[in-house]
């Protein structure tokens, strides 16, 4: 009796609890994560925690074929979202059931899933699509390039477009199993653990996998012929080093470069604490570009990096990225510093190591190397725009900046911030303003002053700034007639400092 007198009032609740909010209330995600110097990248209303990518690729003719799974949670009422993608895609599934999408602007894939998606709801998102990643071409650009045997994808501030559908921007991080199928005798290189490799019917597949959260342009794979080398730390990280077998001249000095990789992580270690993931190495391919990347845990090297002989200071700077860039990311791309100030200062403390020049002497040298006038000084490391993200300065200048800090604050509060922060933000975003507000922190002393003038002011600082910084204080002597030449002697490790200048920006 009294279930039949309850039950209309129970039905009516729960009528009331499934029925969805009205269509007005779904909107489409925004085409752009939000940062102003590159609107287009990422995306709004979801976050990735995973990728499942699933490749074969044909190193002849650059075919690549794809199934990417993306596991992802919803953070508004959904009509519709993007992905970052510029291949064919022939099919997209939201939860298993196909859904409608069309190309937009230069590399969005809207997709309009068959049902509105609530916020709040774990969603999966599979795409196959197939295309050549070299004939793509974003505003005329393209990421991928080609080598004689394969290819590769290693850019800042994007590669993904390339080769897989992402919400590409360092804001939305995720852990990745990337799965790639090669014509037998063909190796491929991606980041973290080779979980397995097998081969069947002429096919070999390599499986990767890296369990921490990685930025979508710091995803990588290359395909080719490499002469691969493996050890473990003494912790018991894998490390493997992939070198392309036609190197020719360079292929010796790319190995006592890289091959250095294990004493240079167990040195960073030192210096900024436990190394964040779970796997070390980098790899040489046969590109004729300039550049290296810090991929996460495998670093990308160009040939190019080796024309000069040996360069170890080029493996510090990148692997000194895996803490300042890679566990600890920009919020913004406007935050390049956080990255590039402290790879580059990283080659400062190994030169300082090995005795070819302190800080001091290279902070010296870069104060007096730029005179007032010099453009060089018009670059704001700690907002540089979109154009001179990877210009000279952001590095040079970005590293003098840190070098200020640490006459400022002194060693034992320096260092200890050194060490601090890549633990206080591990695997996370962090703003330029943020640092500011930790080495404040830390040290017990107002910074904003010392940053506005190292960072955001478009001009040299001043002699006085300079000798309140302990910066160059041989500057302030020159200025007197009477003095000796005081300029600064060009430390030994500055010509491969600067050979690791083009250490990003292909384009
Ligand atoms: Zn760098």
């Amino acid at each position: 009796m009294h279930r039949k007198i309850i039950a209309p009032s129970v039905l009516a609740a729960s009528l009331l609890l499934v029925i969805p909010a009205s269509a007005a209330d779904f909107t489409p995600g925004a085409p752009g994560i939000g940062d102003p110097y590159y609107p287009a990248s990422g995306n709004g209303g979801y976050d990735v925690s995973h990728y499942d990518l699933r490749l074969t690729y044909q190193p002849k003719t650059d075919l690549l074929e794809g199934t990417a799974t993306l596991l992802a949670t919803t953070q508004q009422d959904l009509s519709r979202f993007n992905l970052d993608f510029g291949l064919a895609v022939s099919e997209v599934r939201v939860n298993g059931t196909k859904a409608s999408f069309a190309k937009s602007g230069s590399h969005e894939l809207e997709v309009t899933p068959a049902a509105p998606l609530p916020k709040g709801r774990a969603i999966t998102v599979v795409v196959k699509y197939a295309g050549k990643p070299f004939e793509l071409k974003v505003d005329g650009w393209t990421a991928w390039q080609r080598t004689p045997d394969g290819g590769v994808a290693a850019q800042e501030p994007d590669s993904a477009v390339w080769w897989f559908p992402s919400n590409d921007h360092p804001l939305d991080k995720a852990t990745y199993d990337v799965t790639v199928k090669v014509p037998d005798g063909t190796q491929t290189v991606s980041n973290g653990v080779l979980q397995s490799q097998s081969s069947k019917l002429g096919w070999t597949t390599y499986h990767w996998r890296s369990n921490k959260p990685q930025a979508s342009y710091l995803t990588t794979l290359a395909v080719g012929k490499f002469d691969i080398t493996t050890d473990k730390t003494a912790s018991g990280l894998p490390i493997l080093n992939a070198y392309s077998k036609d190197l020719g001249d360079n292929d010796g000095a790319a190995r006592a470069s890289v091959e250095r990789t294990k004493d240079v992580a167990e040195w960073l270690e030192s210096v900024f604490g436990s190394y964040p993931f779970n796997a070390l190495g980098g790899y040489v391919p046969n590109v004729p570009t300039h550049f290296a990347l810090e991929t996460q845990t495998r670093p990308f090297y160009s040939p190019a990096q080796f024309a000069g002989g040996a360069n170890v200071s080029v493996v510090v700077h990148e692997l000194a990225h895996q803490w300042y860039g890679d566990s600890v990311s920009v919020k913004g791309w406007k935050d390049i510093w956080d990255n590039e100030g402290f790879a580059s200062y990283a080659q400062w403390l190994w030169s300082e190591k090995e005795g070819e020049g302190t800080a001091q002497e290279l902070a010296d040298w870069v104060y007096a190397q730029h005179p007032a006038d010099d453009p060089f000084w018009k670059v704001k490391p700690g907002d540089p725009g979109p154009d001179d993200q990877f210009d000279g300065a952001v590095y040079d200048r970005g590293a003098l900046a840190i070098q200020a800090l640490r006459n400022t604050v002194g060693d034992a509060s320096f260092f200890k911030i050194l060490k601090g922060w890549p633990a206080e933000h591990a695997y996370g975003n962090a703003a330029v303003g943020d640092f500011v507000k930790y080495a404040e922190k830390v040290s017990g002393k107002p910074l904003a002053e010392l940053f506005d003038t190292w960072l955001y002011q478009p001009s040299k600082p001043s002699a006085s700034a300079a000798t309140k910084a302990k910066v160059a204080p041989r500057a302030g002597l020159a200025a007197s007639p009477s003095a000796p030449s005081a300029a600064p002697v060009e430390p030994k490790s500055w010509k491969k400092i600067t050979e690791s200048h083009a250490a990003h920006g292909g384009h």
